[in-house]
């Protein structure tokens, strides 16, 4: 199966991340994609872009294609609350193209409960222009969530949820989880995006390990797919 858009990537503005936007743009010219969301982390983490730089994304400062490659605008927004509060102000966020939402640690949320996470989650779903949740659930930050439920409600808002190709690398525990997420996805009629959450431009487009996961399971799966064609995932974000 092929991907034309990579989905969620980093930037050197993510402090812990190493390339500019133009070396991942090269990269993905390279290996054949068509588009690249720029999804760097919201402003609450201490190692994130300022809020200043989501405001000249959002005023389309960027060029809508730099060397042939559709650029997409984007956040990996933190939960900060259980209202389900995002750490960028919505009238910057609704200018961007393709949000995503997390929990991560060093932001100001904190809970262990999974009641309350699970509600933090499916409150932050809810809200408009929120496109998709990065890595649901993922059992690398200390934010458990009752998976079943969450990906109900991405169904009932029609949201995206994420097969993460850098933490599939992490190896087998995270194969059997993203394995649970992907049959909670089928029987609830969740889209899937396909991301490489890349932190090195030489990591971009590299979904080899979620290819091989889909792989396993009967071809309808790759149905829920949005971005395996540029036209299906921006049909998919302008309908939000
Ligand atoms: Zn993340
Ligand atoms: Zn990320």
């Amino acid at each position: 199966m092929k991907i034309e858009v990579d989905t969620h990537t980093h930037t050197i503005l993510t402090g812990h991340a190493f390339s500019t936007i133009i070396e991942n743009v090269q990269i993905a010219k390279k290996v054949g994609l068509k588009g690249l969301c720029l999804t760097d982390h919201g402003p609450s983490r201490p190692d994130s872009p300022s809020i200043e730089y989501f405001k000249m994304l959002a005023s389309r400062y960027l060029p809508d294609e730099i060397e042939g490659i559709k650029i997409f605008t984007g956040c990996e927004m933190n939960i900060i609350s259980e209202d389900g509060d995002v750490d960028l102000p919505l009238n910057i966020y609704k200018n961007l193209d393709f949000n995503i939402i997390a929990f991560h640690n060093q932001t100001p949320y904190s809970s262990n409960s999974k009641g309350k996470n699970t509600k933090s989650m499916i409150n932050t779903l809810k809200k408009e222009n929120i496109n998709g949740i990065a890595h649901p659930g993922d059992p690398y930050f200390p934010y458990p969530i009752d998976l079943e439920d969450v990906i109900k409600a991405a169904s009932d808002y029609d949201k995206a949820v994420e097969l993460n190709n850098n933490v599939l690398k992490r190896g087998e525990y995270w194969i059997n989880y993203y394995k649970e997420m992907l049959n909670l996805c089928l029987k609830y009629k969740v889209k899937i995006f396909i991301s490489s959450d890349a932190h090195l431009a030489y990591y971009i487009g590299e979904f080899i390990d979620a290819i091989r996961l889909l792989d396993e399971f009967d071809s309808n799966i790759k149905e829920l797919v949005i971005n395996k064609n540029i036209e299906d995932f921006e049909k998919f974000i302008k309908k939000i």
